[in-house]
């Protein structure tokens, strides 16, 4: 093969670079888009949990504020005033102390289950009301001393412990009455935590759980739920709407009114209040799907390239046969007109054979020519035929005939064996440019001295035309390729036997245009060297078939790809 013949490899291997780079640089894309959606996804989720985290904040206030005046400080106030702080003086009953407190405190009083005074210096604890048990009264003796002086707040003049002890919850609240400046009585009164029921729910108008300009105005209850435990982890309360704790916050009321642990759970929808544009919306699924058309696309081009650059090289390897096919016979021609000219010849045998050589020379560069015209006007759609009824055993012998000569100069016997009465509509010319392609394949691929034999049979209602040859055969995975243009056997490309790629596609056409099949096997009977060899087989319908040409129009030259 000539350097310019040669395809442009590189090029192809440019461009096959360019497309995969694409389908990185795709991918690159793809990655990058799904980065940013975490990216964008991870900061949506920070700002609803720092959402959550005010939300739980401001619900701790609030209920430590709603305590304060509703639970908390006004029993206080009544002890404050009823002098309960005096050793010696009266301690007023949960049930004298509620008497006159406003509503919701009334009622928080009447789950308060003891009033007591503890005299920090003597120690000596009393109460008014139901009794604590024994455990309790123990627990509340070694309590007070320690949390009056850590956490009581004496600006505050209060402080809560809302704790389960000996397996009962318990809100103990209380103040210190000082002497002489030093503290000196702990009074106070033990009621059940199950009197905040109303309180959690307080002061929502004034305090919601996040600022309304965020959030429209939304009750709290279409905003989060809403979980508080005391400080042994013992849930006190949970609101009557839970949302899953996806943006959850935590916080803590204050030491002083209890240490009680708040969780709010905001709702997950209240995303695309709270985010300017909502939530990002997940584009992966839909970016995947472009990232594999864009790689099924590219796929594409790359197989289509790979095609192109086969074509090419088969047309390279074409151009490059047709030169050498077209090069030993007019070399010969040459050869021989030069030395009839020049009367080098010694006998009259010798001129006979040379004329004889010249003769099949030229044969042979017609059929070549007579091919590739054949195959431009195919490459043009521009073949006709005219099939006519014809018995097909005088058109094998006149074919035989004709092909014996270049048979014989490879010293390859040529044998027919005909049933005669086969009458087919064929197109002659068509019939013998197929028959002379099948025997010089056979000729040319098979070794000197082999026997090629030509034959016609009928079978199902169809002429069976064979050519047989004792060469190297057809490995069965090519048996389909050898008909495509072009295509030669990869022992064939660049060996010394030259040769087209055409001949065979040249067949298969005018079969197809006779509406007939014709396809490659084993030959029956095993070569001299036990080698199986080939047969090539054209079948032809024996009546005329709706889609052969019949010379009035032209028929389209790509029919043979039904064949
Ligand atoms: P070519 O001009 O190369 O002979 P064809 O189209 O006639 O082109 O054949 C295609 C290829 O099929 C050949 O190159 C050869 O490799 C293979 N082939 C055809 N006929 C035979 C045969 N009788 N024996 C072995 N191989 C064959």
């Amino acid at each position: 093969m000539s350097d310019s013949a040669r395809p442009p490899r590189p090029r192809a291997l440019f461009i096959a670079a360019l497309l995969l780079l694409t389908l990185v640089l795709a991918g690159v894309l793809a990655l990058q888009a799904h980065w940013t959606f975490l990216d964008h996804r991870a900061t949506a989720e920070r700002v609803l949990r720092d959402n959550a985290r005010v939300a739980a904040a401001r619900f701790a206030s609030r209920l430590s504020s709603e305590l304060w005046y509703v639970a908390f400080m006004p029993p206080l106030d009544a002890l404050w005033r009823a002098k309960a702080g005096a050793p010696g003086g009266p301690l007023p009953s949960p049930a004298q102390l509620g008497r006159g407190l406003e509503a919701p405190t009334a009622e928080f009083m009447k789950l308060v289950r003891y009033t007591f005074r503890y005299d920090l210096r003597t120690k000596r604890l009393e109460t008014a009301g139901r009794p604590p048990a024994a455990a309790a009264r123990r627990w509340l003796i070694d309590t007070l001393p320690i949390h009056s002086r850590t956490v009581y707040d004496p600006k505050e003049h209060l402080a809560a412990i809302v704790r389960t002890v000996a397996g009962m919850p318990r809100a103990i609240v209380y103040t210190v009455v000082k002497d002489k400046g030093e503290p000196r009585t702990v009074v106070g009164f033990e009621g059940d935590p199950k009197g905040f029921g109303p309180v959690y729910t307080m002061g929502q108008e004034k305090i919601p759980l996040l600022p309304r300009p965020l959030t429209g105005g939304l009750p709290d209850d279409s905003l989060g739920s809403a979980i508080v435990t005391d400080a042994d982890g013992i849930e006190m309360y949970r609101s009557p709407v839970q949302y899953q704790p996806r943006f959850a916050g935590h916080d803590t009321v204050e030491a002083m009114m209890g240490g009680m642990r708040v969780q709010v759970a905001l709702r997950p929808d209240m995303a695309s209040k709270l985010i300017i544009g909502g939530m990002p919306r997940d584009q992966r699924p839909r970016i995947l799907f472009l990232l594999a058309l864009t790689a099924g696309l590219v796929a594409a081009a790359l197989l289509q390239l790979r095609r192109e650059y086969e074509l090419s090289r088969l047309r390279a390897d074409f151009v490059s046969g047709v030169s050498h096919e077209l090069r030993t016979p007019l070399a010969q021609i040459r050869m021989f007109s030069e030395t009839l000219m020049l009367g080098r010849v010694r006998s009259d045998e010798e001129r006979e054979r040379s004329l004889e050589i010249i003769d099949q020379e030229a044969r042979r560069l017609t059929h070549l020519v007579e091919n590739l015209l054949h195959f431009s006007r195919s490459e043009r759609r521009l073949t006709r035929l005219s099939p006519t009824p014809a018995p097909l055993a005088p058109l094998l012998t006149e074919a035989a005939e004709a092909f014996t000569p270049l048979a014989a100069a490879r010293g390859v016997t040529l044998c027919t064996e005909l049933t005669d009465g086969v009458v087919a509509p064929v197109d002659a010319d068509a019939l013998r440019q197929m028959l002379l392609n099948l025997l010089d394949n056979a000729v040319k691929y098979g070794p000197p001295g082999q026997t090629v034999t030509l034959g016609v049979t009928v079978s199902d209602g169809r002429a069976l035309v064979s050519v047989d040859d004792q060469g190297p055969g057809i490995p069965a995975a090519e048996r389909e390729r050898i008909w495509d243009r072009f295509w030669r056997l990869e022992r064939d490309r660049g060996s010394a036997v030259a040769g087209t790629g055409i001949g065979l596609s040249v067949v298969r056409e005018l079969v197809a245009l006779h509406g007939g099949r014709a396809w490659a096997e084993d030959a029956p009977v095993s070569g001299p060297e036990g080698r199986t060899g080939s047969r090539f087989v054209i079948e032809l319908p024996l009546v005329p078939q709706a889609h052969a040409a019949t010379g009035a129009s032209p028929l389209r030259a790509d029919a043979g790809a039904s064949a």
